[in-house]
């Protein structure tokens, strides 16, 4: 019998997803997945009704959620699983974050306009349907707009990291993440490493450090991961006995090309890398 398959890495409307969180445990479903994780960015608002359909149509939900900190070489992101999202000082400390990301949009519009791009604050909401806005709002915009032909093509010009438009975000510090978690009885672990640019070297003395400040596991398989990383990756997990999560980070609509599930067609995410993050929760 072939091995049930998981996701551990989706994102909702709650955050810069196109689907509800309903709609994503109906995809879950109909893609025979076994269980999901709902994992949006700085926000637990999602996972009220993610847990709710889960029950009603009998997919294993895993709560999660996403955090952004600052890391000066790259994108550094940690996943938080089966946090306790009715925590209120765990939703405040949150909303800070959010507040945070918040100033930002306004200031990336400011960067668009001065560049000439006829783009309002207004049309990004629009875009957004009312939910928490991110850089891939803006890409839609650009593409609708025929500024760009391409999504890519929107970040590589105007929104990645050093781009003219980029606004670099409020610094949370990588501790500060893996506190709010770990205080909101979370397993934190380190988000598609690949992203934090870092040689192989580099790279394990900064998990050892997020360990000693609490990090209890690695995103090993990944949508974008190569082979060598995911092999570089488990290495550390074993070395530094962090559990093994894995995830497609579907953001629907807004990503198209990325599956739930799947990726981009060949990631694979065993059940039991749930069990042992289970095991891990309960210590
Ligand atoms: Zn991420
Ligand atoms: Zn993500």
């Amino acid at each position: 019998m072939q091995e049930a398959l998981i996701d551990l890495h989706s994102h909702s409307t709650a955050s810069d997803g196109s689907f509800s969180p309903t709609e994503l445990v109906k995809l879950a479903k109909e893609m025979g997945l076994k269980a999901l994780a709902l994992t949006d960015h700085d926000t637990v608002e999602g996972l009220k009704e993610f847990i709710k359909a889960g029950k009603e149509l009998d997919l294993e939900t895993v709560p999660g959620t996403e955090l952004s900190a600052y890391f000066e070489k790259g994108t550094l992101h940690i996943l938080g699983y089966f946090i306790d999202f009715h925590s209120q000082k765990l939703k405040d400390r949150l909303k800070k974050l959010q507040e945070a990301r918040a100033e930002r949009n306004p200031k990336i519009v400011k960067k668009l306009q001065a560049l000439g791009i006829p783009i309002t604050y207004e049309e990004v909401v629009a875009i957004s349907g009312g939910g928490q806005i991110g850089r891939p709002h803006f890409a839609k915009l650009l593409l609708q707009k025929g500024i760009v032909k391409t999504f890519d093509e929107a970040f590589e010009r105007f929104l990645k990291k050093g781009a003219p438009a980029y606004v670099e975000k409020d610094k949370i510090f990588p501790r500060e993440c893996l506190e709010i978690i770990l205080d909101a009885g979370g397993v934190p672990v380190l988000a598609h490493p690949f992203t934090l640019h870092l040689e192989n070297d580099a790279l394990e003395a900064f998990v050892k450090q997020l360990k000693d400040w609490g990090l209890k596991g690695i995103e090993v398989y990944y949508t974008e991961h190569t082979p060598e990383q995911t092999a570089f990756y488990l290495k550390l997990a074993e070395k530094y006995e962090l559990c093994v999560t894995g995830g497609s980070d579907f953001h629907g609509k807004n990503k198209p090309e990325i599956k739930l599930g799947v990726g981009y067609g060949n990631l694979r995410v065993p059940y039991r890398l749930l069990e042992k993050l289970k095991e891990v929760a309960q210590q």
